[in-house]
This record gives C-alpha cells, sequence and structure tokens, in this order.
C-alpha cells in the first residue's frame, strides 16, 4: 500500500521543521482557533482547481434489458450514493478515464476484491463473473494541460455511484462490459396495508393489536422491521452525525438512507459487497442494524491490537465520518476520522503537501505493535480540533461487543 497521504516521492527537506513547531502550536489557547468547517461537503479542493473544473450532468441509461459501458476497476467497493476521486497515473487508466469523460456516458466501477486469477495474456486479475458493481457518473473531472507522466494529461475526476447492477459480460480489449440494472425491493409494512384510516393517531402497540385481530395475523409479525431497524440505525450514529441530519437522509426514503450508512459506517469491503448484492432494502437494513450495534471498539487488523473507541469516531464534514480520498500517487484511500488512538507510532517526517484537509498537516502512523500503515495524523496550529486521525479502512478491525443488547 502507498503510506504517503500526499506525496508518491521524497519530502523536500527541511519540512522536519514542522515537527519541532508543533510544541509550540499546540499550546495555542481553543479560544483562538477556527473550527474547522464540518458544514461542507468534500471538496476534494486538493485535486481540483474549481474554477477550471467541467461538472457533467447525466443521469439516465436506455430502458432495454442489458447496456454495454465503459468500466474502471477500484480497489474498494462502492455503494450508491458514495462519491469516489479519482486521479490515475497509470497511463492505460489516464486514458480510459479520458474516453469516459469525452464521452459523457455513465461508468461501471467494478471491486478488484471480487477478481479471481491472475490472466498474462491481459496483464489482469480476472473477475469472477457475475458479479455486482455500480453504475457511476461523473459528477467533476479535469483535464490538465501540459507534459505529464508518460507525455500524457493528467485526468482527475470525481464519480458518484447511482445503481446498482450485475455485470456478466467484460470486453478487455476495450474496457467495456456487459450488465444489467438490478431491482430494489422493500416490503411494505403489513400495518400501512392493513390499518383503517380512523386508526392512524393510535399508539404504535394499539395499531398493531388491531391489525393483528384484523387479519389474525400475530403481533410478533406486524411491527415494520424495516422502520425498526432504521431507528435502531438513528440510535447508534446520532452521536456522530445528529439525529436531525439523519431523520432528514431517512426521509428521503430507506433505500437511499440505507445506502447512506453502508457507504458511512466502518464496514469492511466483504461486508459492503454483502450488503452492495444484496436486492432487499428490508435485509440490508437489519445486516446493517446488527454491524452498528455491535461494534464498539476497533483494533489493527494485522495485529489484533486495539486502536480506538468507535465513541471517539468523529465527522469532519458533512459527508460523514470519512470517506473516500485520492492520493497524488492515484491511490485511493478509505478513511474513518478519530479523535484519538492508542497504540500507534509516527513514520517520517510531518507535511502540509497536497493534504485532504486543508489547514491541517499530517504525519504517518503505523501500528506500535506489528508497524504495520495504520493512517494519519492531522493536526494544525489555527484550526479546532487542533489534532485527529485519519484511519484507513483496510488497516482495522471493527471488534464486536456481544454483551450489548438493544
Ligand atoms: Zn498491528
Amino acid at each position: 500500500m502507498d503510506e504517503s497521504e500526499g506525496s508518491d516521492f521524497e519530502l523536500a527537506e527541511g519540512e522536519e521543521e514542522d515537527v519541532a513547531e508543533e510544541s509550540e502550536h499546540e499550546s495555542l489557547p481553543d479560544e483562538i482557533r477556527q473550527d474547522f468547517d464540518i458544514s461542507e461537503p468534500r471538496s476534494h479542493s486538493y485535486l481540483f482547481n474549481e474554477d477550471t473544473v467541467e461538472v457533467i450532468n447525466i443521469d439516465f441509461l436506455p430502458d432495454d434489458k442489458s447496456h454495454t459501458l465503459r468500466y474502471i476497476r477500484i480497489e474498494q467497493v462502492i455503494v450508491p450514493g458514495e462519491r469516489l476521486p479519482l486521479s490515475p497515473r497509470c497511463p492505460f487508466s489516464m486514458q480510459n478515464l479520458q474516453k469516459i469523460i469525452e464521452s459523457k456516458q455513465l461508468v461501471i466501477l467494478l471491486s478488484n476484491t471480487r477478481a479471481a486469477e491472475y490472466d498474462p495474456h491481459h496483464n489482469a486479475h480476472v473477475m469472477q463473473l457475475p458479479c455486482i458493481a455500480v453504475v457511476a457518473k461523473i459528477t467533476k473531472h479535469q483535464i490538465e494541460n501540459g507534459p505529464h507522466a508518460f507525455g500524457m494529461k493528467r485526468v482527475s475526476a470525481e464519480l458518484c455511484a447511482i445503481h446498482r447492477c450485475k455485470v456478466f459480460s467484460m470486453d478487455f480489449a476495450n474496457r467495456k462490459c456487459g450488465f444489467t440494472i438490478l431491482p430494489e425491493y422493500l416490503r411494505p409494512s403489513v400495518m400501512s396495508l392493513t390499518l383503517p384510516n380512523y386508526a392512524l393517531s393510535w399508539s404504535p402497540a394499539k395499531k398493531a393489536a388491531l391489525c393483528s385481530s384484523l387479519i389474525n395475523y400475530p403481533m410478533c409479525a406486524i411491527y415494520d422491521l424495516a422502520e425498526k431497524h432504521c431507528e435502531i440505525l438513528i440510535k447508534h450514529l446520532s452521536p456522530w452525525f445528529g439525529e436531525k441530519s439523519l431523520r432528514n437522509i431517512l426521509s428521503m426514503g430507506k433505500v437511499p438512507f440505507g445506502f447512506w450508512v453502508a457507504a458511512n459506517f466502518m464496514l469492511n469491503t466483504d461486508q459492503k459487497y454483502e450488503l452492495l448484492s444484496e436486492d432487499s432494502t428490508d435485509v440490508r437494513l437489519a445486516q446493517l442494524a446488527e454491524h452498528v450495534r455491535k461494534v464498539n471498539r476497533v483494533a489493527c487488523t494485522n495485529c489484533g491490537i486495539i486502536l480506538f473507541k468507535t465513541a471517539d469516531i468523529i465527522r469532519m464534514s458533512c459527508d460523514g465520518i470519512g470517506g473516500n480520498y485520492v492520493n497524488p500517487g492515484g491511490v485511493v484511500h478509505n478513511l474513518v476520522t478519530v479523535s484519538q488512538v492508542d497504540n500507534f507510532q509516527y513514520r517520517g517526517p510531518s507535511s502540509t503537501e497536497f493534504c485532504w484537509f486543508p489547514g491541517y498537516r499530517w504525519k504517518i502512523i503505523m501500528c506500535a505493535r506489528c508497524d504495520d500503515h495504520l493512517g494519519w495524523e492531522y493536526s494544525s496550529d489555527h484550526l479546532k480540533p487542533r489534532r485527529f486521525f485519519g484511519m484507513t479502512f483496510g488497516s482495522l478491525k471493527p471488534i464486536p461487543d456481544l454483551t450489548e443488547e438493544d
């Protein structure tokens, strides 16, 4: 894994001065520090020059049954609604992204976690087909003129996943794949189908008792489980996102709410792929409620040492508790932001170059026990919080607390 946040080359000499200055900045009182603006979405301002960025609005697919589009292979699993910044370094990927931007078409994001054996003929890992992927649209892009690596133009884009899809064929030579859009099932609640209008204002228990007597169905099967699971998610996620903003997201529907939680909670790629493969929103919400309710500590995935408590997770943008960020080497990191971390050690000097959080300087952190890369410490001399951590999902293992009950 590329460990450097902002740089895939050696840091300039003299950056170590930042380290010496740190203690001085730490002593600045909180009153004169400015709050880091967490009401803004992730802008990826390190990637785009906002004056030259062009936004393409394409949001449709022809309504025949199967489609063919260009694909991009990515290391993560992305769910609908989730955004992904890209700035590839490999010439083939740069050329592919440029062609996608110029075609003004949608694109398929194929997760490499589903890749099977290596195919030397195509110099790539073959995908296990069929596989589940997402259709994405380009929300921002920028093609910079001037000589870059391999004499090519530098291409950066931000994509947003919009639909789940099933990929059934791949054309490696043209980087295109055949796919169908997957359906989304949400079971209507028994109560909403059977409750007479005059009982709409009754208490949930009284409504359930009436429905149960009307259709001769047990009380436990009358309650709307999707509703219950949404309430569990709101209860457990409110400390991080605020109840009001969670209810706002839920007001857009249970389907986008479920995907929003899947994009914003700490899930590993297997858990996320399982949620993406699920056609039923009811089942997806139940699985999410199970994940969110059980986890209370997070460990190093390599050696198992405890790194932080989920109570220490903080939000550094209005989008959520982390997100996807790309470094100058083209490597995308999926981060969760945390106020404090135990059992880590620093690696290398600190830097402000290509920083994902404007106004902060970053420093690489490694596991104190196994020396695996964990993420970055961010510190600032004028912003609040004065210090926080961006931890990469790949290095984290959520630890469930089996004693906790709802
Ligand atoms: Zn470790």
